[in-house]
C-alpha cells in the first residue's frame, strides 16, 4: 500500500508545491519537503501538472490563444507556451479567414501591435493586404516567414523578438 509520503511524493512530481500539500494536510511545508526529500528531485513548485496541461493544449487545439490561456489561468504567457508547444503548431481563430489581423499577429507573436507595425512598416514584415482600411496577413505567408525570421523567444515572456537584450530593455526593466 502506498504510504503517506509516497502519495504526497508523487503529487510533488506532478507538480504540486510542498506548500500546497503542507496548507491541505495541516503541517508545515518544511516537514512535507523533509519527508518527501528522499523521493525527489522533484519539478520546481507552480510547474503545471500533466492534467492542467493536456486542459491547457485542449484550449489551444480550440483556438485560444497562449495570452488568453495565460490570463485565464493566472500564469504567464511563457509558461502556457512552453507547456503546450509539443503539441502544436495550433489553429489559431481568425476573424478574417485565412489572414490574421494586426491584434491577432501581434497575440501571435507575443510582441505589441506597434512593434508589428514597425517590422512591417520597415519591411522586415511582409507587408499586409489592406482591406477596408484593416491589415490582413495571409496565415500561409505569415508562416513562411516566420520558419526563416530568425526570431528568438525571450526566456522571461515567451514573446518572439529581434533582439533580445532590447526587448528585455523594454518589457522587463
Ligand atoms: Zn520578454
Amino acid at each position: 500500500m502506498e504510504s503517506q509520503v509516497e502519495r504526497w511524493a508523487s503529487e510533488r512530481r506532478a507538480g504540486v508545491g510542498p506548500a500546497e500539500i503542507a496548507r491541505r494536510e495541516g503541517y508545515c511545508h518544511q516537514w512535507i519537503s523533509r519527508q518527501t526529500k528522499p523521493y525527489g528531485p522533484f519539478p520546481r513548485s507552480g510547474t503545471p501538472s500533466a492534467a492542467t496541461i493536456e486542459k491547457w493544449v485542449a484550449e489551444r487545439k480550440a483556438g485560444r490563444s497562449a495570452e488568453r490561456v495565460a490570463r485565464e489561468n493566472g500564469v504567464t504567457t511563457k509558461r502556457v507556451r512552453e507547456a503546450t508547444r509539443h503539441a502544436g503548431p495550433f489553429p489559431a481563430r481568425l476573424h478574417v479567414d485565412g489572414f490574421f489581423t494586426l491584434s491577432e499577429l501581434a497575440d501571435e507573436l507575443g510582441v505589441p501591435s506597434p512593434t508589428i507595425c514597425h517590422w512591417s512598416d520597415t519591411g522586415f514584415l511582409p507587408a499586409p493586404e489592406r482591406r477596408g482600411g484593416r491589415r490582413l496577413w495571409p496565415v500561409e505567408y505569415f508562416n513562411e516567414w516566420l520558419a526563416t525570421a530568425e526570431l528568438e523567444t525571450c526566456p522571461a515572456c515567451g514573446a518572439r523578438t529581434r533582439d533580445q537584450s532590447r526587448h528585455a530593455g523594454h518589457a522587463h526593466r
